[in-house]
């Protein structure tokens, strides 16, 4: 007999089975019990969530030929729940919009609308990834939409909701399908594995439920991948051979080389991650998460239960963790994600990347500008030294880039205690910028995607390139395009 692959085969038969979707289900559930089915139902959420699966168990609760009427409880036995749960129920019409987007398809479903069902009580139409449709094709769905026969219901399905019509989206009752928690995933793919009569170490069905990313398919195809290897049990060392060299652990590699300062190695370890099949964006959400534990280990403590993490890998992530300091994690999540949303939209987002990297790398160089600035004859220290910014302060949240810079807003005297970062910076290494023309940087700055850099870090380095060029710190820090900023940046990096 064929394989049928895990997500078909344990696909979701009725409302109790829907994992992750609890609340969603009770409402479909009592809908049904008190006869109060809307015509026309938005499904929305990202992929594997239990969409389509919803739509046939709503569908299979109309049209179950076991009871008179519509129930909650279909039984998943007679031929119209059997073909439903298929996908081939004569009266259950199921649509990819992706593949059928023209009006003429729309057109032809409004005709058919009109006879009644063969044989069910309701002629039901699934129109999946629905956002799909063309302009011309939504117009036409309208009028049904709105006054279907009442033979009529419609479940549509989407991923990108915010490409659906207003005027469709508000002929529908809407359900947002949220991801699926890791423990759901994970207790689920425990069930299946234990009625498949399989073993695994928890690791790995932990693994799985974490890659799955709150996409129940997305976790039992990584299952699927697992098992078609045919190992008796799933242990860690046939999942080490199987899914790509860890991403955590590439992640974790990086941050070491960050905290060392080394840029260069810092750059292989993204190379090393990007050419193993990571998406940037992905590989971006993978930094911040692991930013993200390291900054709980750090601030919350060794022990704390928020980090979900195997004891082993606790114990190598507490000693990372303790390598930078909280502002600092709170300034490279910040940076980080500016990046990771950068990454989608930009066309040189492998330069934001690396750029980004550098910057942490670095991030000692950068934060001792004012010494830079002192050795040129810029402004007197003490003027410029304030106390850690506040923390709360909005725009970035990153402490080297929200206080003003104090010479630009001289209100208050500056206080008399300078914090500084715990570990201070090894050595301040000799700005290479120095070396570039202005002639060359006014080439740089109009090219966009220099542009979109400075924004995204603030400048920083422009600033330190025109201090050293121009010998002369307040004259920069007043005037020019980037000045605002650079001044912002450079005072804030003397803080830490
Ligand atoms: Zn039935």
């Amino acid at each position: 007999m064929a394989y049928t692959v895990l997500a078909r085969k344990y696909r979701s038969q009725t409302f109790d089975d829907l994992v992750g979707q609890e609340a969603i289900a009770t409402t479909l559930k009592n809908a049904v019990a008190g006869d109060r089915v809307h015509h026309g139902y938005l499904f929305t959420g990202t992929r594997g969530v239990g969409k389509t699966s919803a739509a046939r168990i709503l569908a299979k609760a109309l049209n179950c030929s076991k009871h008179e009427v519509a129930t909650p409880t279909p039984c998943c036995e007679c031929e119209s729940c059997r073909l439903i749960a298929e996908g081939g129920d004569i009266d259950v019409i199921e649509i990819d919009a992706a593949s059928n987007t023209g009006v003429d398809n729309i057109r032809d479903l409004r005709d058919n609308a009109s006879y009644r069902p063969a044989r069910s009580r309701f002629k039901i139409y699934i129109i999946d990834e629905v956002h799909m449709l063309s302009t011309g094709a939504f117009n036409a769905l309208l009028k049904t939409l709105e006054e279907p026969p009442n033979h009529v219901k419609f479940i549509m399905a989407t991923t990108e909701v915010q490409k659906v019509p207003a005027t469709i989206v508000s002929r529908c009752q809407r359900f947002d399908f949220r991801s699926i928690a890791i423990d759901a995933i994970d207790g689920h793919l425990r069930n299946l594995l234990s009625l498949e009569g399989l073993e695994a170490d928890d690791a790995v069905v932990r693994r799985v439920a974490r890659l799955a990313n709150g996409s129940m398919r997305d976790g039992l195809s990584i299952l699927d991948q697992l098992l078609s290897f045919g190992a008796k049990a799933l242990t860690v060392e046939v999942m080490e051979d199987i899914l790509p060299a860890s991403h955590d652990a590439q992640v974790a590699a990086l941050f070491d080389h960050v905290a060392d300062q080394e840029p260069g190695e810092a750059l292989v370890c993204v190379e090393q991650a990007l050419s193993s099949g990571q998406t940037m964006e992905r590989f971006s959400e993978s930094v911040v998460e692991h930013l993200r534990t390291l900054m709980l280990l750090n601030v919350c403590g060794a022990e704390t239960e928020m980090v979900d993490v195997p004891q082993t890998v606790r114990e190598q992530l507490v000693t990372q963790s303790q390598r930078f300091d909280a502002p600092t994690y709170v300034y490279m999540i910040g940076l980080m994600e500016e990046v990771r949303r950068s990454v989608r939209t930009s066309a040189v987002a492998r330069a934001l990347i690396d750029a980004a990297m550098v910057r942490l790398a670095m991030a000692a160089n950068f934060s001792d500008i004012q010494t830079l600035l002192d050795q040129v004859g810029g402004a007197p220290s003490g003027e410029t030294r304030r106390p850690t910014a506040n923390p709360t302060a909005p725009k970035t949240a990153t402490p080297r880039t929200t206080a003003p810079r104090a010479t630009a807003t001289p209100k208050r005297p500056p206080p008399e205690t300078t914090v500084r970062r715990p570990d201070p910076p090894k050595t301040t290494r000799p700005s290479a910028a120095s070396t570039v023309s202005s002639a060359d940087q006014a080439r740089a700055h109009r090219d966009p995607a220099v542009q979109q850099a400075m924004n995204l870090f603030d400048a920083t380095v422009v600033s330190v390139t025109r201090a050293v060029d121009s010998g002369d710190a307040e004259k920069n820090t007043a005037g020019g395009d980037a000045s605002d900023e650079s001044g912002t940046t450079k005072s804030n990096e003397r803080q830490r």
